[in-house]
């Protein structure tokens, strides 16, 4: 913990002063463009693994990057996305899962969380996950994990659809969902196409984007 606490005063005396003029607007508010939903896992840093500053993302994390779908009785997930969709107006969410992630094996063997019932319970919205890489295999085991983290990240944003305020961002065009896996071994992110129903790289999903940005190593480069 030391390291954590004496960070805080690094972060004073050596990266505030730099960073001042943007923190002195932030101070004043916030108008983050994207939702970010991810895992609560340690090794995920979505300001690092994006490369945005304070201030760009709205950020929800919980074990397995859930997303429990609307009803009436009021959560965390459920208070957050309303008032990022609808106060904040942020006009993409981003559901992010992730390699090797405690979670998704959890989902898949829920029989040993035996000794964590809340874990389980939690777990239970990503059972929609679990039965379509059982059924589309015909069984399930940890042999499965990459499929089930995909899926799962589909399930989610299909959960995504039902909170109001979102479904109503669809409807009139404001609000774009992204499905993304994050390789925490390779820094590779897969993200989910709509259209063809399956998980592309980042440079091929987005290719209007990336064609803008030079080639990782090559001459354009300052
Ligand atoms: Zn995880």
């Amino acid at each position: 913990m030391d390291h954590v606490i004496s960070g805080v005063a690094k972060f004073q005396k050596e990266v505030f002063p730099g960073k001042k003029a943007r923190f002195s607007e932030l101070a004043e508010g916030q108008s983050p463009e994207v939702l970010f939903i991810t895992c609560a896992d340690s090794r995920i840093d979505p300001n690092l693994v994006t490369q945005t500053e304070p201030g760009e993302l709205f950020i929800c994390r919980n074990a397995g990057n859930v997303v429990p779908p609307h009803s009436s009785q009021t959560g965390g997930m459920t208070a957050s996305i309303e008032f990022a969709v609808a106060a904040l107006g942020v006009s993409h969410i981003v559901v992010c899962g992730h390699t090797d992630c405690g979670a998704m094996k959890g989902a898949i063997e829920p029989e040993k969380l035996e000794s964590l019932p809340h874990v389980k319970e939690w777990l239970g919205h990503c059972r929609s996950a679990t039965e379509v890489v059982r059924d589309r295999n015909g069984s399930l085991s940890t042999e499965n994990l990459d499929e089930v983290t995909a899926e799962n990240v589909v399930q989610q944003l299909q959960h995504l659809r039902t909170h109001p305020a979102v479904a109503t961002g669809l409807a009139s065009g404001r609000v774009t969902l992204h499905g993304w896996v994050y390789n925490i071994g390779s820094g590779e992110v897969l993200c989910f196409d709509e259209e063809t129903r399956d998980f592309k790289p980042m440079d091929e999903r987005y290719r209007a984007i990336f064609g803008d940005l030079p080639e990782a190593g090559g001459n354009d480069c300052c």
